[in-house]
């Protein structure tokens, strides 16, 4: 796209977004502003998930520890998972902004629930779980 079309569209967007929300008074210059730091908190944020290693050790010195405490047991469906199939879930997802490192924030659960559960909180996949077995869903 030409420079010139570019500005034109984003002048015409600033003209929008003043027409719909006259009281914010939006600039160009302000609204790259603003998608730029979004930009930024984005990127700082999904480093901070992604950066893995801190979770990776972290995992490995609790993992087991944390299945022995669960009683080998799925948080979410309850069933009885060797240590090979348990994984770690963050209740309120890392993703939405959980804590990575909290413990209070994981539990023990089967990797079939731990997928199925995805970014949705604990919460959340209560409501899913219900669904699930309405459905005749079940984990593998
Ligand atoms: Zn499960």
């Amino acid at each position: 796209m030409l420079e010139k079309e570019l500005i034109a569209k984003l002048e015409q967007r600033v003209e929008e977004i003043n027409r719909l929300f006259p009281n914010e008074k939006v600039t160009l210059e302000t609204l790259l502003n603003k998608i730029l730091t979004k930009y930024l908190e984005r990127k700082e944020e999904s480093n901070k998930t992604t950066s893995g290693t801190e979770w990776v050790n972290f995992r490995r010195k609790i993992a087991k520890k944390m299945w022995q405490e669960a009683k080998h047991q799925c948080f979410y469906c309850k069933r009885q998972i060797s240590f090979r199939l348990s994984t770690i879930d963050h209740k309120f997802p890392v993703g939405r902004g959980g804590e990575l490192l909290n413990t209070e924030n994981m539990v023990v659960c089967c990797k079939w629930c731990n997928k199925d559960k995805d970014i949705l909180t604990d919460k959340e996949y209560f409501y899913k779980q219900l669904h699930n077995t309405a459905n005749g869903i079940r984990p593998e």
